[in-house]
């Protein structure tokens, strides 16, 4: 069984962003980048599949500029055994990227697609669903566990209120939730043989995708300044700050 799994380079969660001095985007200019935490976790759960023996082969793929390689070699560290990367110095919107996939689908026919849910840059949560709709695939969003046998996948899924179960004929598409797996650390040792993977290089025209964008960014601007909290002496003070500052009784 083959598993592609989709990575994608992202600001690193660690990180506080700033906002542009001319608020036309994120200022990405000397921070620290990584791979999309959902990403991480995909490449974990078709990591433990190969580790069954369920899964025999692990593309990881990344759509970007050349820098993106580094978050295809993570994924290799982690246990991957070949990249892809569509070279792209534009950001791509989302149908771009589930097309650019498609292709690729079209190309590896893998059994089963791992994304994750939503990147935490663009909180889009959409690129898995738009390719589940293109490549004709069934689909398990936000998945919090994931069962691979005969053919078919069974995944649970974290939507409001519980959990609910679906079964997958695969090829399928899952994206991956928080809470399906904690993912391992690249070893040194592994980091080193990562470098030796194969990773090959494609262009969106190479695969026949156009990416032109119809969408544009009006404006980016970073959240209201939040006021430090106050500590009141008395319940009678607190209530007339409810009442005359605040005014919400
Ligand atoms: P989104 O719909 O943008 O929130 O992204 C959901 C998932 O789609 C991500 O976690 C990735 O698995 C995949 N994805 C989105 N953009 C890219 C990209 N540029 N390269 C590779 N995978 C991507």
């Amino acid at each position: 069984m083959k598993i592609l799994v989709a990575v994608k380079r992202v600001i690193d969660y660690n990180v506080k962003a700033r906002v542009k001095a001319d608020n036309s985007d994120v200022d990405l200019t000397n921070v620290k980048m990584a791979i999309n935490p959902f990403c991480e976790i995909a490449v974990e759960e078709a990591v433990r599949l190969k580790e069954k023996g369920v899964a025999s082969e692990i593309v990881a793929v990344s759509i970007g500029p050349k820098a993106c390689q580094e978050q295809i070699r993570t994924a290799l560290a982690l246990g991957a055994d070949r990249g892809i990367q569509i070279e792209t110095e534009a950001s791509p919107n989302s149908l771009s990227v589930a097309k650019l996939l498609k292709a690729v689908v079209d190309e590896e026919k893998p059994d089963l697609v791992l994304l994750g849910k939503q990147s935490i840059d663009s909180d889009n949560n959409q690129t898995g669903q738009m390719l589940a709709a293109l490549a004709g695939y069934p689909q398990g969003t936000f998945a919090s566990e994931v069962n691979v046998e005969d053919g078919s996948a069974k995944v649970t899924r974290e939507i409001d209120g519980g959990l609910q179960t679906v079964e997958l004929k695969l090829p399928a598409i899952v994206t991956t939730d928080l809470r399906l797996n904690e993912p391992r650390y690249a070893s040194l040792p592994n980091i080193m043989k990562a470098k030796r993977k194969p990773l090959a290089v494609k262009t969106p025209a190479e695969l026949g995708v156009e990416i032109s964008s119809t969408l544009t960014t009006v404006k980016v601007e970073p959240p209201a300044e939040r006021q430090g909290g106050i500590k009141v002496g008395s319940v009678e003070e607190l209530v007339e700050k409810l009442k005359n500052e605040a005014k919400v009784i």
